[in-house]
């Protein structure tokens, strides 16, 4: 099932890794030993490097080779690497305490009640098979019932409140022009695929994968009830509505300059945009709040909305709502649902081999749909106030280097750079847990109904963010869970955000020299303070709004330089002859070139008070790189790659360091590579 709150954060956060798809559950029935306690991903491992490789000629594999060799991608994952390690560690711990609020016991709190009642139900595999495609009939019936276009309308409210993802986005977002105040968004959406890309490339690959997406469907309306010849012609139906949405959806790139989803409009504008199309109806059936002005991110996309109301008859309109109810809700359904849809996305998309096992699809359903209840049981284990300090510490080192990093930066002017330091003045930071938990106690939750404690989870969620509309942005709340192993900067609230599972090895260890510190979570907090000024966070100003603080000469300068940037990583082939989009990653590669920077000069300042001598027979600079270097070591499979390509705005682990070293003298020095190396760039790129 997919929150609406997931449609929220493709626009404001930006985080540091994209995780894996969220999995989709079904088979194997015993739960598999698992051991008592899970030791700790080794940060700095000597065993991960390869030192047979020359570290200028390709640092990557000089840093990492020896790890790659060692794990090759599991077949229940589609990409294996540090970060993934770590999750999987976080997971054995969400497993241990999930298997504990299981057990039946009256004493429980409240909190744990809900996550171990719903991770009970989810674990009920032989009840879900039992129920086969049972728990789908309220939703489809409802479709089938519906007589006329205006009748639609209540539907698509109705199941986009249940989760399900159908002709557009409905979501609340900061307004792009006043921060504080959150107002609500339509933006596009309602694809089955992807990426929009899927359906319009002209090449193989992309026609082949058209061809899987319409036998994929058809499987899954068979499922459903339907004969075979009907389910082929319905995959067709719903094939045309959505490449037809797809059109009219603007591309990935695009999005990511802020300006172009920025078009605040009265609700009488948007009803003028798409007059076959109820709007007011709809934001009375979600129970919105009242408002009078909204943001349409994509203008044209809704005018393709109203086109095809009028054009396509009321019969396909029906298929489509009955394929995405089907869609969305396969994982919680029996096997036969959840093998179909792992194995066209999971399997064919995404190159993962097997299914995870189920306890696996359970933990990580119980995080997305009660991640701040898992999340205190978790913190309680994991986190303390110490580890809170020690990042404080480690924040304020970072943010100092960005200052100086401002004052002596060549090629801004001092007007421009006044409001940089400004802006780097009102970051605010939030690290490990939010301070108030959430409530869930209106989510009645239950031992024996999975996909009801599912429905209700994400009907309660769907009303928490439709009432924040026409309210203040409320800023300590988080857009991550705490065991999550990632870390975000928020644009329009100005803030980095840093949960509890990310800061522990091999991202933060206290047994280990600040050198090894710095140069993996610190780097971290660099990456995420430098979104604050990279391509599309440059846009907006200290409050979060969007508001051009630059001066045209400054602009064209930093278009210049992230031009570089860009160049940079498009010349990277990601698998065979695909290349990566080096606009498309334009923001997280600024951030990591910038993070590292700012990090290795707080490194430096410290040195100079207090030097070290080499560990293991490396100085402190040369375990900085290598340790910011080891925590993207990672295997992934070639579809998995081709997919991040196209849709992913991170790079590759390998070129999330190469494409950093390549730019940076201080690792030329630190290295004593020659300037004929291939770790060393001709025309290096710097922007901060
Ligand atoms: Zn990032």
């Amino acid at each position: 099932m997919r929150n609406v709150v997931l449609a929220i954060f493709f626009l404001t956060m930006v985080s540091l890794v994209a995780l894996a798809q969220a999995p989709s559950p079904s088979t194997p029935a015993a739960v598999p030993p698992k051991p008592a306690a899970t030791p700790a991903v080794p940060s700095f491992d000597l065993t991960a490097m390869d030192k047979t490789i020359d570290p200028c000629v390709d640092f990557y594999k000089y840093a990492c080779g020896g790890w790659m060799a060692k794990n090759p991608v599991p077949p229940d994952q589609a990409r294996w690497g540090r970060f993934d390690e770590l999750q999987e560690r976080n997971r054995d711990i969400l497993h241990d305490i999930l298997d504990k609020a299981a057990a039946p016991n009256p004493k429980r709190s409240a909190v744990l009640q809900k996550i171990g009642d719903y991770y009970a139900s989810c674990m009920d595999e032989s009840r879900a098979n039992a129920l086969g495609a049972k728990p789908l009939e309220p939703e489809l019936k409802q479709v089938a019932a519906i007589a006329s276009k205006q009748e639609m309308i209540n539907t698509i409210a109705h199941l986009q409140l249940q989760g399900v993802s159908v002709l557009f986005n409905f979501y609340p977002r900061p307004d792009l022009h006043s921060a504080s105040d959150m107002i609500a968004f339509v933006d596009q959406g309602g694809l089955g695929l992807p990426d929009r890309d899927y359906y319009l490339k002209d090449d193989a690959k992309s026609a082949e994968t058209r061809a899987k997406y319409l036998e994929h469907m058809q499987k899954m309306f068979e499922l459903a009830g339907d004969k075979p010849e009907q389910a082929s012609s319905e995959a067709k139906a719903v094939m045309s509505i959505e490449t037809a949405l797809a059109k009219a959806s603007m591309d990935r790139t695009e999005r990511r300059v802020p300006k172009n989803l920025d078009h605040k409009m009265t609700t009488q504008e948007l009803q003028a945009l798409a007059p076959n199309f109820d709007f007011p109806q709809f934001f009375s059936e979600v129970n919105a709040p009242s408002f009078t002005a909204l943001n349409v991110t994509v203008p044209e996309f809704f005018k393709q909305v109203n086109a095809q109301i009028a054009d396509v008859p009321l019969a396909d309109w029906k298929t489509y709502l009955r394929w995405h109810v089907v869609h969305e809700m396969a994982p919680v359904l029996s096997n036969s649902f959840v093998d179909e849809n792992f194995r066209f996305y999971q399997q064919y998309l995404g190159g993962q081999k097997e299914l995870q096992p189920r306890w696996k699809r359970c933990v990580r359903l119980t995080d997305d749909e009660l991640g701040e209840a898992l999340g205190q049981p978790y913190v309680d284990q994991t986190f303390g106030v110490e580890g809170k300090q020690r990042t404080l510490k480690m924040v304020q080192a970072i943010e100092q280097s960005m200052g100086e990093d401002l004052k002596q930066l060549p090629w801004m002017t001092q007007t421009t750079k006044e409001r940089a330091e400004q802006k780097l003045g009102m970051v605010e930071n939030k690290i490990g847990y939010p301070d108030k938990w959430r409530d869930y106690s209106k989510v009645n939750i239950v031992r024996d109904d999975f996909v009801g404690n599912t429905l209700r989870a994400e009907n309660f969620e769907s009303a928490r963010q439709v009432n924040k509309i026409s309210k203040p942005v409320d800023k300590t709340e988080w857009g991550m869970t705490p065991p999550t192993v990632n870390a975000y900067y928020n644009p329009s609230q100005n803030n980095i955000n840093f949960p509890a599972g990310i800061l522990q090895p091999p991202f933060y260890d206290n047994n280990k020299d600040d050198a090894v510190n710095f140069g993996a979570i610190g780097s971290v907090i660099g990456h995420e303070l430098t979104h604050g000024f990279d391509d599309a966070g440059s846009r907006y100003d200290g409050k979060g709004d969007l508001r051009d603080w630059w001066t045209a000469e400054d602009n064209a300068e930093f278009q210049k330089r992230t031009g570089c940037v860009a160049d940079e990583y498009s010349q990277f082939v990601a698998v065979d002859d695909v290349h990566l989009n080096g606009k498309l990653t334009l923001g997280e590669n600024t951030a990591d070139n910038g993070g590292v920077r700012l990090s290795y000069m707080s490194l430096e300042r410290q040195l100079k008070e207090k030097p070290v001598s080499p560990i293991d027979g490396f100085t402190p600079e040369q375990r900085f790189f290598i340790s910011y270097a080891q925590v993207w070591c990672q295997n992934v499979t070639p579809e998995q790659s081709l997919l991040r390509a196209k849709t992913d705005p991170h790079s590759p682990g390998q070129y999330r360091v190469k494409g950093v070293v390549g730019n940076m003298p201080e690792f030329q020095q630190a290295f004593h590579c020659r300037p004929d190396q291939p770790m060393v760039r001709e025309n290096a790129c710097r922007v901060w």
